[in-house]
C-alpha cells in the first residue's frame, strides 16, 4: 500500500483499489457512485485505479479488488483467477458475488440446456450454472446486499483502510425494522424475511413497506424454521417462503428440506 498524502506529518495510506464486474447488473457499483454527498470523502481514503463505470483510465497494479458479480462463464472463471493474483484483498461485492445472487435463479432448473433455448433460442453462448467468487477463489471480505448499502460499504473501506477488524451485524433486519418503529408488515398482510435475514441495510425494504426478500442471506442462527410457522400462522404458504429464500441464493443451505418435488419439463424443485 503507498503513502501518497499526509496529515500534520503522518502519512496516510491509500490503498489502490480497482472495481471489476462479472455476470451482474451493475447495481452495486453504480450505488456507491449514486451518493455523491460523501463520494469525494470516500475517494480520498482511495486511489482508484481502474472503474470502469466512473472513468476510462486502466491500471492493473492494486491492492484491493471490488469484484461484483458472479461467475456464468469459463472466460469470468478465468479473469477472476487473475484478479485474485494480483489483489492483496479481494472483496465479493453484493450478493450476486456473495451468493450467486438473482443470477443463481437459473440453477434452480435441472435441465440447462432447456433454459439455454427458452432463454436465446438458437443463439450460440457461453452459459454456465451459477457460482459465487468463493467457489472459485479465496474471498478476504464480503459486502452484502443486492444492491450493497452505501454507508456499509464506506464503513467497511475505513476499517480496511485504518486497519480494523471489520464486523457485521449477527442480529436480523427486524431489530433494525422495530427500532426504526415500522409496523410490522406480517400484521399488514405482507410476508417478510426480516426474522431470519442478516441486518445491515437499516432494514431497507421494511422502511418502504415492502416485505424483506432476504438479499443479506442468513443472520447468526437464523431459525427458518420458525418463520416457516410465522407465515402459515399468517396465511403464507411454504411456495412463498421458498420464493424468497432462492431468490438470492443466500439460504441455498436451507431450502432443500422445504422444496416439493416438481413433475414439469426442464423445472427442478423450483417452487414456482
Ligand atoms: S447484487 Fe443486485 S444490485 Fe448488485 S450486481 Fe447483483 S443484481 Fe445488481
Ligand atoms: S416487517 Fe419484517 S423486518 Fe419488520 S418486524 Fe416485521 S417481520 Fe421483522
Ligand atoms: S430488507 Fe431484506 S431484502 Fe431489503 S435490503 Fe434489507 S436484507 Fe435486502
Amino acid at each position: 500500500m503507498s503513502a501518497e498524502l499526509s496529515y500534520m506529518g503522518v502519512d496516510l495510506t491509500r490503498p489502490r483499489v480497482a472495481f471489476f464486474e462479472l455476470s451482474s447488473c451493475e447495481g452495486c457499483q453504480l450505488q456507491l457512485l449514486n451518493k455523491e454527498a460523501s463520494l469525494l470523502d470516500f475517494f480520498n481514503l482511495l486511489q482508484v485505479v481502474q472503474f470502469r463505470e466512473a472513468m476510462s483510465e486502466k491500471d492493473d497494479t492494486y491492492d484491493v479488488a471490488f469484484v461484483e458479480g458472479s461467475v456464468t462463464r469459463a472466460d469470468e472463471e478465468e479473469r477472476l483467477k487473475i484478479i485474485r493474483k494480483r489483489a492483496k484483498i479481494l472483496i465479493a461485492f453484493g450478493s450476486c458475488a456473495c451468493f450467486g445472487g438473482v443470477n443463481q435463479l437459473k440453477n434452480r432448473f435441472a435441465d440447462q440446456d432447456w433454459v439455454k433455448r427458452e432463454v436465446y433460442g438458437d443463439f450460440a453462448i457461453d452459459t454456465q450454472p451459477v457460482r459465487p467468487l468463493a467457489d472459485i477463489v479465496e474471498v478476504d471480505v464480503n459486502i452484502y446486499g443486492c444492491p450493497v448499502k452505501k454507508e456499509e460499504v464506506e464503513r467497511i473501506v475505513t476499517d480496511l483502510v485504518v486497519g480494523k477488524t471489520i464486523l457485521y451485524p449477527k442480529y436480523p433486519v427486524c431489530m433494525d425494522c422495530k427500532a426504526n418503529e415500522n409496523i410490522c408488515l406480517f400484521d399488514l398482510g405482507e410476508p417478510c424475511l426480516g426474522p431470519v435475514t442478516r441486518a445491515g441495510c437499516d432494514a431497507w425494504c421494511p422502511n418502504n413497506r415492502m416485505g424483506c426478500w432476504g438479499c443479506r442471506g442468513p443472520a447468526e442462527a437464523a431459525n427458518v424454521e420458525q418463520l416457516k410457522n410465522i407465515m402459515a400462522e399468517h396465511g403464507f404458504s411454504s411456495e412463498t417462503l421458498l420464493d424468497r429464500l432462492e431468490c438470492f441464493g443466500g439460504f441455498s443451505a436451507f431450502v432443500d428440506g422445504l422444496r416439493q418435488p416438481q413433475q414439469d419439463t426442464g423445472k427442478q424443485g423450483s417452487g414456482i
